[in-house]
């Protein structure tokens, strides 16, 4: 029996919010020589993700999920860890001002 960590993004429809959950992909053989996957979250078994997946930001269920992996080839989808430093550069009008 082989044991895998997936980390399997998903991105919300209401609000773009994007997060990701890990799962441990269980993966074995039954007696007849059929490949099954098991996957559990949080040591309990769940049903394989799936777009549906509940927001934690906003509550909506229109999530769809990213191909595995996905996120790695894009990390700025990931929002950043931590409070957002606000960027201290004024904000200027590149519009010059009327010269009267
Ligand atoms: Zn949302």
């Amino acid at each position: 029996m082989e044991e895998e960590l997936r980390n399997v993004p998903f991105e919300c429809r209401g609000c773009w919010h994007v997060w990701q959950e890990d799962y441990v992909v269980r993966h074995s053989e039954d007696d007849h020589g059929n490949q099954g996957e098991v996957w559990l979250s949080a040591g309990l078994r769940v049903p394989p993700p799936s777009s549906g997946a509940i927001c934690p930001q906003c509550g909506c269920q229109q999530a769809t999920m990213f191909p595995y992996g996905y996120l790695t080839r894009h990390p700025e989808l990931i929002p950043p860890v931590g409070p957002i430093v606000p960027d201290a550069t004024p904000l200027l009008s590149p519009v010059p001002k009327p010269l009267y």
